[in-house]
């Protein structure tokens, strides 16, 4: 492998600028490290060599005409394979859309494009975004890179796979209820999810509208901001999001935090942890309190619904989503049906997997007539509960900390067969997204196997400076993330 691949992005644009290599070079030590490992990782559903030979020349040229770089320009990235690239196979790793040709551009790849972000492929995930390990793709599981035998995590997980083993310097996934930080924690690199309505879902397939958000994976935290910031940004084609303007996060990385509160939630380290995910965390306070910081204890009654309330929202979203998938508009279409009837439910028995097919049933039976209130309307409510819990504790801290997971990444197949156990792999995570508020993972340590450990921090809505700002800062105690899988 190019050693340059190891680098940070921050590091491989000075290498740009300083001619060590050019970016059409960079980019083809990426396909060489894919093609390497594509077969053993599964990370990638197709690569889109061509767009990102493109992008890379255009940044040679302006390097040769001396010409100031966009930030990120000619760093290689993957792309979650939910997101539209225009002329590329935008799969949602899904049977129902395995031939769909993207003929449009999302707004976030708009912006990478435009920032001269070479995009090397389209990253494996779980059908529509729906898993906790990335074992539901229609087309092949992904595996962590640190061990072959256990899961990346999901539903991001050829994102965070990719950047993991240097096939990809950055990478984008989404997450509805923890589908970046869970696979980041696990794969041991940096994801973040940011304020809903910070970055646009024009072009993203829908999971749950009102929990969906785009975010990045990176190796570190500088980096994070770095593409937080080209991403970001109002859209009037996203009604949801938000009309702000975009803040130069990494410009509060090095600010002291002495004298920061630091809330440490009682209700994700009191039960359930690994002892080695709760070894990091006693670790994690500690750095924090020699970094200056007051640690505070707080409790958020209402965490414990986060689960229940989660897959009734976003199941019952879900099944509005995709119902456009059916046979008609676009995607796969059965091809033996005698009527019209038929033509649907076949299509959509056929193209659709176990646990979407899962989702939709659960979604569309919470909002039938009679059982609204009792679901929907009552999920709702506990929605604004669970948000309010997270009002009342910033009033107290400036963040929130926990591990990212209970627990490391699991044997493959360890928890296929019992979705329960599966859904709860994200009680960590799923409040933010009830809740809105940014929140990132970034390496904690590792368990006695090796594998990574993560910490999540979480921020007030919009506080993404601070959030960054918070995570160097525990970052740069260790040099947790500068270790790289042996692979
Ligand atoms: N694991 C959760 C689920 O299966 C979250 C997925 C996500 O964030 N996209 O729904």
């Amino acid at each position: 492998m190019n050693e340059l691949l190891k680098k940070t992005a921050a590091e491989q644009s000075k290498a740009l600028k300083n001619k060590e290599i050019s970016a059409v070079e960079l980019t083809q030590a990426a396909f060489e490290r894919i093609d390497e490992l594509d077969e053993k990782l599964g990370t990638f559903n197709s690569l889109t060599k061509e767009t990102a030979l493109n992008t890379a020349k255009k940044v040679d040229e302006k390097i040769a005409n001396g010409e100031e770089l966009p930030l990120l320009a000619g760093i290689p990235l993957a792309l979650k394979d939910n997101m539209n690239l225009v002329g590329s196979k935008t799969t949602a790793s899904s049977k129902i859309l395995e031939n769909f040709v993207s003929p449009f551009n999302a707004t976030i790849t708009q912006k990478l494009l435009d920032n001269l972000v070479p995009i090397v492929g389209k990253a494996n995930l779980d059908e529509f975004a729906m898993g906790s390990s990335n074992e539901n793709s229609a087309f092949r599981k992904v595996r962590n890179p640190w061990n072959l035998n256990k899961v990346p995590g999901g539903s991001s997980g050829g994102s965070a796979a990719s950047v993991a083993a240097c096939e990809a310097t950055l990478a984008l996934g989404s997450d509805t209820g923890g589908s970046i930080r869970l696979p980041a924690s696990f794969c041991g690199i940096v994801g973040m999810k940011p304020t809903y309505g910070r970055v646009s879902r024009y072009g993203l397939i829908a999971f749950a509208s009102s929990l969906d958000q785009i975010g990045p994976f990176t190796r570190s935290v500088e980096d994070a901001a770095n593409l937080l910031e080209v991403i970001s940004g109002h859209d009037p084609k996203d009604s949801t999001s938000l009309n702000l303007p975009v803040e130069h996060y990494a410009a509060g990385l090095a600010n002291d935090i002495k004298g920061k509160k630091v809330g440490v939630i009682k209700e994700l380290i009191s039960e359930g942890l690994t002892e080695d995910v709760s070894k990091a965390m006693e670790k994690a306070i500690e750095t924090y309190k020699n970094l200056g910081c007051e640690i505070v204890e707080i409790s958020l009654p209402r965490l414990k619904y986060s689960i229940g309330i989660y897959y009734i929202l976003a199941t019952a979203e879900c099944s509005s989503n995709l119902a456009r998938f059916d046979g008609v508009k676009y995607g796969y279409r059965t091809p033996d049906a005698k009527n019209l009837m038929e033509m649907y439910t076949k299509t959509r028995a056929e193209g659709f997997g176990p646990e979407v097919k899962r989702r939709i049933m659960l979604g569309t039976y919470a909002l039938s007539s009679g059982y609204y209130d009792a679901y929907y309307k009552k999920a709702q409510q506990m929605r604004a509960l669970v948000t309010e819990d997270f009002k009342k504790a910033f009033e107290q801290v400036d963040i929130l900390i926990s591990p990212t997971c209970p627990n490391t990444a699991f044997e493959l197949g360890a928890k296929a067969s019992d979705p329960l156990a599966m859904y709860l792999t994200d009680i960590a995570t799923i409040s933010a997204n009830l809740a809105g508020i940014p929140g990132i993972s970034i390496p904690a340590g590792f368990d006695r196997d090796g594998m990574p450990i993560g910490l999540q921090i979480l921020a007030p809505q919009l506080q993404e400076t601070k959030l960054f700002n918070m995570s160097y800062q525990f970052e740069q105690a260790h040099d947790y993330w500068k270790q790289l899988p042996n692979i």
